[in-house]
């Protein structure tokens, strides 16, 4: 069946992977970039040469306005039938001792308040109780919740341990709203996220220490992402799914 979703951070990366696998299936995409016009418009070229229909949204999931007005934009494709909550950023490696205060306030403010946003937008449009028609929420959350990130970055790893706890009580509260929410955790995936931190080799470095001795590729986080967005998954909810080769 035909679906319409929006993927935010959906130009590059897991978002990218996520969008054309998706346009793939037949579903109608909207790609939401916050600078990277370009990347954007590639990802919906994309999805229409292969017979999809995508367009691209400006809009920073940190900006309430930005996320309502993102979310009106993609009902030109369809009633909406699913969200991939999947904008993130991470900063400069340090410890916490080293950290100031904007930074931190800036990585919660992208990784927790824009997911948030996004999801109680999605959580809005598709609970059948405010005339939505139920559908599946997936947030891109990060298996550093669970490591923690030391001298790194504790400040994403706790703005996504964040994450999960939406994660939990969002699939408790929208349960009898025929809306599903799920939670994917990448590893080390092999994207841009970590030139943006200062690190362009750390997936490959680090990923030669993972039970599977490699990094991730974004197709293998998006597999697991379309998987909870679509009906095979109809019993799944408040799930995790760790994507990160053991680690
Ligand atoms: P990426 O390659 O750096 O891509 C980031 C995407 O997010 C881009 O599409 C970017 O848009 C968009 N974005 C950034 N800030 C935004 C904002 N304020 N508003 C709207 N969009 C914004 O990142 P990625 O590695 O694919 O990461 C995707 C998600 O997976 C993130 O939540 C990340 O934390 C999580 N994750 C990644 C890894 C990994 O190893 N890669 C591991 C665990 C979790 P523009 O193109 O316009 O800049």
């Amino acid at each position: 069946m035909t679906k319409t979703i929006l993927i935010t951070g959906g130009s590059r990366g897991i978002g990218r992977a996520t969008a054309l696998l998706a346009g793939r299936r037949g579903w109608s995409v909207g790609v939401n970039y916050v600078g990277n016009q370009s990347a954007a418009e590639a990802v919906v070229g994309a999805i229409g040469a292969a017979g999809g229909k995508a367009v691209a949204i400006k809009g920073d999931v940190t900006s309430e306005a930005d996320v309502l007005a993102m979310f009106d934009a993609v009902a030109q494709l369809g009633p909406l039938d699913g969200v991939v909550v999947n904008a993130g950023a991470v900063a400069m490696p340090s410890r916490l001792m080293d950290m100031e205060a904007e930074r931190i306030r800036r990585v919660f403010e992208i990784n927790t308040i824009g997911a948030y946003l996004c999801a109680r937008e999605g959580a809005r449009r598709l609970a059948k109780s405010r005339g939505g028609r139920g559908g599946s929420i997936v947030l891109v959350s990060s298996m550093a919740a669970r490591l923690g990130s030391p001298s790194e970055y504790v400040d994403y790893a706790g703005a996504k341990g964040a994450v999960d706890s939406l994660t939990i009580g969002l699939a408790k509260e929208m349960g009898q709203e025929g809306v599903r929410v799920n939670a994917v955790r990448p590893g080390l995936i092999d994207t841009d996220i970590h030139a943006s931190g200062g690190q362009p080799d750390r997936a490959e470095r680090l990923g030669v220490t993972t039970p599977m001795g490699r990094a991730g590729q974004p197709e293998e986080v998006a597999e697991a992402i379309v998987w909870l967005l679509s009906d095979a998954a109809s019993y799944s909810t408040g799930a995790f799914l760790d994507v990160s080769g053991g680690r």
